[in-house]
């Protein structure tokens, strides 16, 4: 079972509440563009990735404002956002099935993640692009691990050993994924859904540079890292 196309999709459907800002976190502007182009763009620089599927929410008026123009037929916008991330993830990949077919990979990959290197992008279709399962970009975990309990105090100091970060990319064929989030409940994201299936998905070592930005500080951080990549305006 091999195939070597490769398909994007990105959920951009989220409120982004934790920035504490009224405008969604996506089209929060780094470096003169939306964070959602970064990532799009990440995606699709190698050449590699045919399509990237962007999932909004159905009411959007934003994302038609912003020129899009330089990937051409390349960037899919899907109006078919949930109210959770795992609900637009699958919404996305029914909507994309007239074009993926069962064995096609999909990258699934945050618009909050905008600084993907190329290298650990490169890095995991290279090792996943056999592979039965499929895997994920993740890091080791460098803190050490504290327990607390309800009264915010430390419980227990936690054996970082074996635990890595998840991050995105994600990267499972677009049938595998479809049936696994269709069966499981609410999860984070899809490593957890093919779990639940009995599967293991591949463990492939990404960088902390791709950060989620999640909080108002992690925004200078993140124009920082993308302007040491190169990716000026
Ligand atoms: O809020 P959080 O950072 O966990 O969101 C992760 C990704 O999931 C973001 O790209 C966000 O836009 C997306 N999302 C979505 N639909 C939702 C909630 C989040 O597409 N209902």
């Amino acid at each position: 079972m091999t195939s070597e196309r490769f398909f994007g999709l990105i959920p951009a459907a989220g409120a982004g509440e934790r920035m504490g800002l009224d405008r969604p976190k996506q089209y929060l502007k780094l470096l003169g563009h939306p964070m959602l182009y970064h990532s799009v763009k990440a995606l699709l620089a190698g050449g590699r990735i045919d399509t990237v599927f962007v999932v909004l929410a159905p009411g959007d008026g934003e994302f038609r404002q912003h020129a899009w123009g330089e990937f051409g037929e390349r960037i899919a916008p899907l109006y078919c956002g949930g109210a959770t991330r795992h609900d637009s993830v699958l919404n996305g990949l029914v909507a994309a099935s007239s074009t993926a077919q069962p064995d096609d990979w999909m990258l699934v990959h945050d618009a909050a993640r905008p600084c993907l290197g190329q290298r650990e992008l490169q890095r995991m279709l290279d090792l996943l692009a056999e592979d039965d399962v499929g895997g994920i970009l993740a890091v080791p975990v460098a803190d050490t691990l504290k327990r607390a309990d309800s009264a915010g105090r430390i419980q227990a100091t936690e054996p970082r050993e074996h635990l890595w970060q998840a991050q995105t990319p994600q990267m499972f064929r677009h049938g595998l994924l479809l049936q696994a989030l269709s069966r499981t409940a609410k999860l984070t994201d899809e490593a957890g859904a093919v779990e639940a299936l009995g599967l293991t998905p591949k463990l492939v070592l990404g960088s902390s540079t791709n950060l989620k930005v999640t909080y108002p500080e992690d925004l200078q951080l993140a124009e920082t890292i993308l302007a040491s990549q190169g990716r000026q305006t």
